[in-house]
């Protein structure tokens, strides 16, 4: 610890100084004037991880954005950390709720301000100077590779065939990711769970036409009625979904998970407050933790037809139309579940009606088990860093690439964020305190030795 520590003591200013060139790229990868940007952003991190101490640097055209690559092989017997992050931002607009430019980095009240400050050159520096730091002071017990994308901030429509073309180069025992967050800045957290996604677009078609109300209604069906009572049947009493099947491969969660999980700080009155609702619902017997981290959900997204202009219109529509999601946890196929909804969806629909079931997008979930060596190393590095054992959090949301990951390149994700909420990532003002700044460089150094360690024993 005490070597970790000086080494940041006496290099401080200069790691400042490297992420803040890179942070004056303004590399939006969702707008094509910044093309060029991209291209000076892999170059940056060429060099960067080349001066850290990479034995081997090679840039990488896809068919959007390039990817920089670089590795340091000491020895085929000891593991091998994978460290993925993006040089991509999102963009800066509305730049006038900016109080500095955005690629102008700065530092006030002891943050780092402006677009990339966390998400994720900040986070993706850390990495640079924590390698740095190990190949430095001869303390570096695995393999390293990196791999910093270009297209993150635009879904990563590239990386998945890149990793597929160089599954050989990209071999390791773990994927080592900080793009996230912790619970607060003393409340240190590890990411282990993202949900999955399967979202239709339904069609309900009753008359050829839209009707007269008064002299049809009574006798046709109407498809705005009939499609409400069976997105109605879709769900239970008990906050259980109805589909056949759908729970069939639903991962359980242990106990002991299920006890570590409801550590997170949660109120619920304030959780209500926040959102303007007297009541939470959801499954029965899951805390509203459990229900958005290792519960599936349904939700209806949008739903339309017939008439919704000014006052009123008596009319019997002809069709009725809404979007439908289900966040999906952890073994479950989205595509699996995408051919059930539309079987049980086309089975409850009435004769008066026709159904059309059009199937959007899917994504699989992603679960780190928390007995894994990686897992084990990460809570010790917090706690030593932190004088806390972190929180395993299953987030809600869905991270498509770190499931990509494991179905592509057959490797688990460690998710070691060191944003905080208060970041501002995506907005105006975004930026990282420093001290999540160099304490994510003094834990990152930490992780590789408990892992490399936990390896040998196992
Ligand atoms: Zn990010």
């Amino acid at each position: 610890m005490e070597i970790i520590h000086n080494y940041i003591e006496k290099n401080k200013d200069r790691f400042l100084e490297e992420l803040f060139e890179l942070m004056r790229i303004p590399s939006i990868s969702s707008v094509k004037s910044h093309k060029p940007d991209m291209y000076k952003a892999a170059e940056y991190w060429k060099e960067l991880l080349l001066k850290s101490g990479a034995d081997k640097v090679e840039i990488f055209e896809t068919d959007g954005n390039p990817v920089t690559y670089a590795e340091k092989i000491i020895h085929p017997s000891i593991p091998t950390v994978l460290i993925y992050s993006h040089m991509d931002v999102m963009p800066v607009d509305p730049v006038d709720k900016w109080d500095t430019d955005p690629f102008d980095p700065q530092i006030r009240d002891g943050k780092i301000w402006g677009r990339g400050a966390d998400d994720d050159k900040g986070q993706g520096m850390m990495h640079a100077k924590a390698f740095e730091l190990m190949v430095q002071t001869h303390t570096l017990p695995c393999n390293v590779k990196f791999m910093i994308e270009g297209e993150e901030e635009i879904g990563s429509p590239n990386l998945g065939k890149w990793c597929a073309a160089h599954k050989e180069m990209l071999k390791a025992d773990i994927i080592l990711v900080s793009d996230t967050s912790m619970i607060a800045a003393d409340i240190p957290s590890v990411t282990t769970g993202l949900r999955g996604l399967a979202y239709w677009e339904v069609e309900v078609t009753g008359p050829n036409r839209d009707l007269h109300s008064g002299l049809f209604g009574g006798t046709v069906g109407n498809p705005i009625n009939i499609l409400c009572s069976m997105i109605a049947k879709m769900t239970d009493e008990n906050g259980k979904i109805t589909i056949p099947g759908f729970y069939d491969d639903v991962s359980e969660v242990s106990d002991e998970e299920r006890q570590l999980l409801n550590r997170a700080p949660f109120s619920e009155d304030t959780y209500k407050k926040a959102i303007g609702v007297r009541e939470l619902t959801g499954e029965k017997g899951y805390s509203p933790v459990e229900r958005t981290g290792i519960r599936p959900s349904f939700d209806v997204c949008g739903i339309w037809g017939g008439y919704t202009g000014e006052g009123a219109k008596t009319v019997l529509p002809s069709k009725a139309f809404a979007k439908i999601s289900t966040r999906l946890v952890p073994n479950q196929s989205n595509e699996k579940i995408a051919k059930l909804f539309k079987k049980y969806f086309e089975s409850i629909a009435p004769g008066s009606v026709q159904v059309e079931v059009t199937p959007l997008h899917g994504g699989q979930g992603y679960v780190c088990p928390i007995n894994i060596p990686a897992y084990q190393a990460a809570e010790k590095a917090y706690t030593d860093v932190y004088g806390k054992r972190p929180v395993p959090v299953r987030s809600g949301g869905s991270i498509p690439i770190i499931s990509t990951f494991e179905e592509i390149l057959g490797i688990k994700s460690i998710l070691m964020g060191f944003g905080l909420e208060s970041d501002a990532i995506h907005s105006p003002n975004e930026n990282f305190p420093l001290e999540q700044f160099f304490n994510g460089i003094k834990t990152i150094p930490l992780f590789y030795k408990y892992f490399a360690e936990l390896n040998k024993l196992s």
